[in-house]
């Protein structure tokens, strides 16, 4: 599809009404049996919505990341396993796209975006920090890597056809010992999977602990030179990743909000709808406030990564910190008008305030953005 307004409303209409029919009974399956059924995969990949950011060449639809947000924003009012397929499968072509080799194209990244091809970004260890703090390594032996170390809390991790994976040369320490690794997830000797799936919120979502002993992998595996694994996987891909946890906050704060309205506007208490009573009204309109600001910073965030704006990464952490202290307190504020009825789970509002606390990790915490932020605040390249 070439993109044109009139197709895109068109799309976002027909988004919206899939959030609110099938998404919501698929919902509610995820939420009962603890695991995403095939037909949710199979029926996303058929409407098309795994390759709606994708440019045209790599299969997809080419709409532009400000207007994909605009997407995002719909699906994150579903449950966030909806969400965080469509998020992670409409964000990992960027990260392989401009490392890698015309066989890695056509092999992992055009079915990636098709659908047929699941490829899990796997950087966070429990032995190091976050990003650039990598334990896990490879020692080269002639064609061969030999790969060691852990990996934990990879979304998709399980289920994956591909590992998108970190790791350092054996004995290198600075950023020319990082590389990247498109590890097929195909029981290889040396490779434990784990299957660690029983989190707070985004139920149904696998998730994997990943152990790697001698593990032999072709050098053909790695994406990109070595020395460019950070660029691969923190360089072009974390920074419009970042934006787009960033709007899943709001599409999910506006789907908090729209529960708590809707509360309100049923519940009576001493004689009166608590819709009525001015305590309620504030808090549905500081959630509104908030969420109309979090929004204007997330989609100004994506333009300027649409623009290559020199801006684009500050804008980026700032967008994401923002947004996810905005859903914490939308989100506490919806439970809140809700009463002891919002702590139940047959109430949506239970499932989304668990969702709403994943956001808060994803893409680094906001300690992390925080440093980014500050770093381009000393250094002078924060102009607005
Ligand atoms: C739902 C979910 C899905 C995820 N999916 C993936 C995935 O697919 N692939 C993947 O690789 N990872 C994934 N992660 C991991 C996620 O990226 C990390 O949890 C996140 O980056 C934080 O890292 P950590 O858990 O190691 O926390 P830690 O680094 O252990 O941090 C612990 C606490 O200390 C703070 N802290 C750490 N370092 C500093 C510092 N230098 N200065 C100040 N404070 C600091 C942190 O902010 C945090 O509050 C996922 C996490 C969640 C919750």
């Amino acid at each position: 599809m070439s993109f044109t307004e009139a197709s895109f409303q068109e799309l976002k209409s027909e988004i919206d009404a899939w959030v609110r029919g099938p998404g919501e009974e698929y919902a509610n399956v995820i939420e009962q049996t603890g695991s995403v059924p095939p037909e949710l995969f199979a029926d996303l990949k058929q409407h098309g919505y795994f390759s709606l950011a994708a440019p045209e060449h790599l299969g997809g639809k080419g709409i532009p990341f400000d207007r994909y947000l605009e997407l995002m924003e719909i699906f994150s009012r579903s449950h966030g396993s909806v969400r965080m397929l469509v998020h992670v499968i409409n964000g990992t072509w960027r990260a392989m796209e401009p490392f890698a080799t015309d066989e890695q194209r056509e092999s992992i990244i055009k079915p990636s975006v098709a659908g047929d091809t699941l490829v899990a970004f796997t950087l966070t260890e429990a032995t190091a920090g976050s990003g650039a703090d990598l334990r896990s390594t490879v020692r080269r032996e002639g064609d061969t890597y030999i790969l060691n170390g852990e990996k934990h809390l990879i979304t998709f991790g399980v289920k994956c056809n591909y590992w998108l994976l970190a790791a350092r040369l054996e004995g290198a320490t600075g950023k020319e010992g990082f590389i990247a690794l498109l590890l097929p997830n195909t029981g290889l000797p040396g490779v434990e999977v784990i299957d660690d799936s029983e989190t707070m919120g985004i139920r149904g979502t696998d998730h994997a602990i990943l152990r790697f002993t001698n593990v032999a992998v072709p050098v053909s595996a790695r994406l990109g030179d070595e020395g460019e694994g950070l660029a691969v996987t923190l360089g072009g891909f974390l920074l419009p990743s970042r934006v787009s946890v960033a709007m899943s906050c709001v599409g999910l704060a506006e789907r908090a909000q729209e529960l708590a309205v809707e509360y309100a506007n049923r519940r009576e208490t001493f004689g009166k709808r608590i819709a009525e009573r001015q305590a309620i009204q504030f808090m549905l309109a500081e959630n509104y406030a908030d969420i109309a600001a979090a929004r204007a910073l997330v989609l100004e965030a994506a333009r300027a990564f649409e623009a290559g704006a020199a801006n684009a990464g500050i804008l980026s952490s700032a967008s994401k910190m923002i947004a996810v202290d905005m859903i914490t307190r939308v989100t506490d504020k919806a439970l809140q008008i809700h009463g002891g009825q919002g702590y139940w789970k047959r109430n949506t509002i239970e499932r989304v305030y668990r969702d709403a606390r994943a956001p808060r990790f994803e893409e680094g915490t906001n300690e992390i953005q925080k440093q980014v932020v500050a770093r381009a605040v000393l250094n002078g390249t924060s102009a607005y």
